[in-house]
């Protein structure tokens, strides 16, 4: 069966929420835009609200290059429901949830010229309330879903306003990141099943393993396989492995978070690429993915 494939790459600091910096969104970037330049690849770019103010120059140049711009928060803060803690990150309010995510739209749009369309909550901590506002706001596709958590919907589904993880009558798509199902989890998260970041801190063939064997299990239900990936830039530039000193703290990244980011990632995601066209994979935008269904 034919593969679909979404990349989305998540535009905000490096490391995620652990450091203030954008080295990487600034040099990782067009390492990012040249290896899909060479394989005539489309993409989908979730900036958040913060990252497109402070580098408009960014979110312009991906938008030259003719890939998706959507939105990632507002600060990288938790929109949904967190599946686990993280010191000085609480969630949003409920009531918060929509204001937020209509100032990283207007904020994206502003640097962008281009009002985002598909979303991807920090951390894959997504919720009912924030897949209702998006659709309030005009979103037409979320790539939240951490199927590695839920382990139930396999492909892009409409969700149910009474619950996002569950099928139901809203417009807008669910698009399910991709895990490897096929394996048995030893982890209470199931995070071992899931895809990132194994293409750099192992390889793109390990990754492919992975992706043949659940290409596999869906096979066995009759599903053709969905692959929605969640990348970042900062992978493609090379991040500090010791500690980061701030006024109150000094953070250590965990080793996995921050191996092999720079050369090795960018070789890796290349050869990622060329083996998925060689298997016949169709990349499209998180935002084309409704004409699918
Ligand atoms: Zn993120």
């Amino acid at each position: 069966m034919a593969m679909q494939a979404v990349l989305g790459f998540d535009m905000e600091t490096d490391i995620g929420s652990f450091t203030p910096y954008y080295e990487g969104l600034l040099s990782g970037t067009p390492v990012i835009l040249e290896i899909l330049a060479r394989h005539g690849v489309t993409a989908t770019f979730f900036f958040t609200g913060d990252a497109a103010r402070k580098h408009p120059q960014v979110a312009r140049r991906v938008r030259d290059a003719g890939h998706e711009i959507g939105s990632h928060s507002l600060f990288h803060e938790t929109v949904g429901d967190p599946l686990f803690d993280i010191p000085g990150i609480s969630s949003l309010l409920p009531e918060e949830v929509e204001l937020r995510l209509l100032r990283a739209s207007q904020w994206v749009e502003e640097a962008a010229g281009i009002r985002p369309v598909s979303f991807r909550a920090p951390r894959l901590f997504g919720s009912t309330a924030m897949v209702n506002a998006l659709e309030a706001l005009g979103y037409v596709a979320d790539a939240s879903y951490p199927m590695y958590y839920y382990r139930d919907r396999l492909g892009p589904y409409h969700p149910s306003c009474e619950d996002w993880t569950q099928e139901g009558e809203m417009s807008i798509v669910e698009l399910p990141n991709f895990a490897d199902l096929s394996m048995i989890s030893h982890d209470p998260y199931g995070r071992d099943l899931d895809q990132w970041p194994l293409f750099r801190t192992e390889s793109a063939e390990a990754l492919l393993r992975h992706i043949d064997s659940y290409a596999g299990y869906c096979g066995d239900r009759n599903v053709e396989p969905f692959l929605c990936f969640y990348l970042h830039p900062w992978e493609f530039h090379p991040m500090p492995t010791g500690p980061v000193h701030y006024g109150e703290a000094t953070v250590i990244p965990d080793p996995f978070i921050v191996r092999n980011c720079g050369p090795y990632a960018a070789e890796q995601f290349d050869a990622l690429i060329r083996e998925l066209l060689a298997r016949g994979t169709r990349f499209v935008q998180a935002r084309e993915v409704t004409l699918l269904l």
